[in-house]
């Protein structure tokens, strides 16, 4: 790769570690922001996730690789201490591409894509939200909101909601409930569900007053949306393996 870019998480650690790393890879690389084959995430998992957003428009171009400067990370690969072995590693070593994979969020009004999740939630009152998939009706949801999440995203607010880890990248995604209501006058399924590229999850409402819509670290309001629609994107995150870090190191060192 000939060119890259740097996103930093603004604390003291990661601007530090990136003015290492940009004063080592200057001397083989040229630094481009606009046009980077690869771009260089120096923070948390939250940095990982603007960096995806912020080349949304270029995945096909770029691939993505992470530094964690705080105490762990599912979207990155590399420590704080390994700054070196980083710089090293991407001057020397041979890589693989691997993808992870979006999803593809439409309302009636606007597009957008997610690497961890979408969500839909209300903090102030019950949100009531009809659910569909391929144009079946399965259940009028009524609680806190829905949460549906990537394979990536599984780690994420999917396992504080009680749903299940996902250990593929294969076209999945998962619906799980936000403080759904369950009692005997309202109902909705309560337990995850995994779906694949060949559904599409579609939710209505007749009230999304003080609903927001959020993906990943990013939240939108639901100002005249009449419907949302989610599936498996087209478009897929690269993101360049240089180093070996299993998901069941990742839960054993984040859980266990
Ligand atoms: P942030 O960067 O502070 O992230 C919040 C926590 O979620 C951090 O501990 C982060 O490491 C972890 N996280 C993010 N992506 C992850 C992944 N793929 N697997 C495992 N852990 C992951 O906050 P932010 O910048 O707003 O990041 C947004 C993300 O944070 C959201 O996509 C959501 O999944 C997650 N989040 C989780 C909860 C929760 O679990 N209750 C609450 C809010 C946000």
């Amino acid at each position: 790769m000939k060119t890259y870019a740097l996103v930093c998480k603004q604390d003291e650690p990661s601007v530090i570690i990136g003015q290492q790393i940009r004063q080592a890879l200057d001397k083989t690389m040229n630094y481009d922001e606009d046009n980077p084959e690869l771009v260089i995430s120096v923070g948390g998992d939250g940095t990982m996730l603007h960096c995806v957003h912020l080349y949304e428009n270029q995945l096909d171009q770029v691939a993505f690789i992470g530094m964690h400067t705080g105490t762990l990370g599912f979207l990155t690969d590399y420590q704080k201490d390994e700054v070196e072995q980083l710089i090293q590693d991407i001057q020397t070593k041979d890589y693989r591409i691997y993808e992870r994979e979006l999803l593809n969020i439409q309302t009636n009004l606007c597009a957008y894509l997610a690497l961890n999740e979408f969500r839909i939630e209300n903090n102030m009152r019950s949100q009531v939200l009809d659910v569909s998939i391929n144009n079946e009706f399965l259940e009028t949801f009524r609680g806190n909101g829905l949460c549906i999440s990537t394979p990536s995203g599984s780690t994420a607010y999917n396992k504080s909601l009680g749903g299940a880890i996902v250990y593929s990248q294969e076209g999945l995604m998962q619906l799980s409930e936000i403080a759904g209501i369950h009692h005997n006058a309202y109902r909705s399924l309560g337990s995850s569900l995994i779906l694949d590229q060949s559904h599409t999850i579609h939710i209505e409402s007749q009230n999304f007053d003080n609903a927001v819509l959020g993906i990943d670290h990013l939240v939108y309001d639901l100002k005249d949306v009449k419907y949302i629609d989610i599936s498996i994107a087209l478009q897929k995150a690269r993101f360049i393996e240089l180093k070996q870090v299993s998901l069941i190191e990742r839960l054993k060192r984040a859980y266990l």
